[in-house]
């Protein structure tokens, strides 16, 4: 037998919640965010399962860009940083493309290189997240080169919202990205997850939704995935590989950081931070045992965990194990351990072997 850690990854529901990003975006257009691995989820297994549903995909980097081409995709991507270099632009007519502009050096890029058929660009406009983009003063003399660019296609304007998911909303930077297009009658691009969820006056163009598609709430604190009609897309499971009689006044683990107050039985769960378990999680982040909610307990180490198995009298060596996904969301282990959904996801190392299911 092999060590028991899987992820299983429910293509229907991914499907089920991209139905759900369809059904909430109206008339938008969807872009499926695919990057970092889709969200650790396996990118061109995510692209295949979306296939009929999405209306494009978004990714970061060319090589997966080629790789979906070569695999037969024939739907727009979007490249979300666009190019790095000038020597880059041939693969973008090449392979269909769409980069993301966002600088002045990507500009002169595109205006000086002659390329054998024109390519369509998102140009990214800086409304307050200060990430990306161009600012106010730089966007029409940009948006002027691009038109007259024999080597640019149509433009779509596009925006990232930095507060979609917390209390000051969007409007703020919506009201900057309209004074931007005022007089333009271009396509845009807006909505990641949470502004397409929340507000309707996002709901344009093409939305960029991510997060949701895999299940997790953008907004967790304020409403849960299942609230949300999203299901989880993957779930870490393993099992109990080894168990422990602790006395009361005895320490756990790396550093000792548990004691048991009272005798108590621990369970050791073949899953660590090699496996992309957050290390920070502290004792007490919630985990399933035989499908009931308990606590873990120490330090999270390399290969293992150990977890509280108090009232689970039935527990031992073999006892199925849930890290997150089916019956424990996601956003309750990120909670816990004071980080997001997106970072757990990401971080599914490559060495926990996938199972898909399709139910
Ligand atoms: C990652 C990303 C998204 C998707 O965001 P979610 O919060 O996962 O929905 C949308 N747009 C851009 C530019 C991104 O980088």
């Amino acid at each position: 037998m092999t060590r028991p850690i899987r992820a299983t990854i429910d293509l229907s529901a991914l499907r089920g919640n991209c139905a759900v990003a369809r059904q909430c975006a109206g008339a938008a257009r969807l872009w499926a965010v695919l990057k970092a691995n889709a969200y650790g989820h396996g990118l061109m297994r995510a692209a295949e399962a979306l296939d009929d549903i999405a209306d494009g995909y978004a990714l970061l980097d060319l090589d997966d860009a080629v790789a979906l081409r070569e695999a037969g995709f024939r739907q727009p991507i979007l490249l979300l940083e666009g190019f790095f270099e000038a020597d880059e632009l041939p693969l973008f007519t090449e392979y269909s493309l769409t980069p993301v502009v966002h600088t002045l050096d990507q500009v002169d890029m595109l205006a000086s290189t002659v390329l054998p058929a024109r390519l369509p660009v998102y140009l990214k406009l800086n409304t307050g997240m200060n990430r990306l983009g161009l600012s106010a003063e730089e966007f029409h003399p940009v948006l002027t080169a691009l038109e007259t660019a024999p080597s640019v296609a149509a433009v779509t304007l596009m925006t990232h919202f930095a507060d979609a998911d917390l209390a000051r909303g969007i409007a703020w930077q919506l009201v900057r990205f309209d004074e931007f297009a005022q007089g333009c009658d271009h396509p845009v691009s807006l909505a990641n997850s949470a502004a397409l969820l929340r507000f309707p006056e996002a709901r344009r163009g093409w939305a960029r939704p991510g997060i949701m598609l895999y299940g997790a709430s953008p907004f967790p604190q304020d409403e849960s995935a299942e609230a949300l009609g999203l299901r989880p897309v993957m779930t870490l499971s393993s099992q109990i590989i080894a168990v422990q009689e602790l006395k009361a006044g005895e320490r756990v683990g790396y550093g000792g950081i548990f004691t048991a107050e009272r005798p108590m039985r621990i369970g050791i769960v073949a899953c660590g931070y090699a496996d992309g378990y957050p290390r920070h999680a502290p004792s007490g982040t919630p985990i399933l045992v035989e499908g009931r909610r308990t606590r873990t307990v120490g330090r999270v180490s390399m290969d293992m965990i150990m977890v509280d198995l108090e009232g689970l009298t039935e527990a031992g060596i073999g006892s199925p194990v849930v890290l997150w996904g089916e019956g424990l969301p996601v956003d309750d282990v990120a909670t816990a351990a004071g980080t997001v959904s997106y970072e757990l996801l990401c971080a599914l190392t490559a060495r926990v072997p996938v199972t898909e299911v399709n139910a």
